[in-house]
């Protein structure tokens, strides 16, 4: 692997513990914070894809430091995609997961189709190319919520072949499955070969 630092454009010291623990020690990942980044960094497209590349771009143009960003929404598509990209603020800027569960259920009510699924979007920069690695974690949207753990969603995301929601499993067991540790595990393939 030739690349031994690479930028997260996170400020979620978690998820930069994540990464780190699936990454081999010759690379180290460092958040925003390590580097004494403080601006926010846009998100202003209309899909995951494009927020995930403009907040790594635009890092990479300011840092000149070779980075990664995330972006991941929840796509239920007998609702047309939504609520995808504005997952974070489906019921308004509070930004409340209850709120957003809640709209989704009103909204979901008289469906026949519950069928959903997590992406996330990664968008890696490395000498100002870019590349993407998307994973994805399928299942349904249940009628009530269960579940304490985990955050967003989760409590009534049912992964497909499962019983319990991903609010009902420990964050060990969720990180074998979600879309986000695929994803994570495609960046870090293509790492490796690098
Ligand atoms: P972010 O791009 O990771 O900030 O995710 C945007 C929004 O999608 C979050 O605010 C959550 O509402 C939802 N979300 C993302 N990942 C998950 C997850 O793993 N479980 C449940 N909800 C999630």
């Amino acid at each position: 692997m030739k690349i031994n630092e690479l930028i997260f454009a996170t400020s979620n010291p978690n998820k930069v513990k994540e990464v780190n623990k699936l990454l081999p020690d010759t690379v180290q990942v460092l958040s925003l914070k390590d580097i004494n980044f403080l601006e926010e960094l846009p998100e202003t497209q209309d899909n995951i894809e494009g927020n995930a590349i403009q907040k790594a771009e635009t890092l990479f143009q300011l840092t000149n430091k070779n980075c990664f960003a995330e972006d991941t929404g929840l796509i239920v598509p007998a609702l047309n995609g939504e609520p995808g990209v504005y997952s974070a603020r489906y019921a308004g800027p509070q930004k409340s997961d209850k709120d957003n569960m809640e709209l989704l259920l009103t909204k979901l009510k008289t469906a026949e189709n519950r069928k959903a699924y997590f992406k996330t979007v990664i968008a890696l920069f490395i000498d100002g190319k870019h590349h993407t690695f998307e994973g994805r974690a399928e299942g349904q949207i249940i009628q009530n919520p269960r579940g304490a753990h985990g955050f967003g969603y989760d409590p009534i995301f049912l992964p497909e072949g499962l019983d319990t929601t991903f609010a009902e499993m420990t964050m060990l067991e969720k990180s074998t499955i979600s879309h986000r540790a695929k994803a994570l595990k495609l960046l870090i393939k293509y790492l490796e070969q690098l």
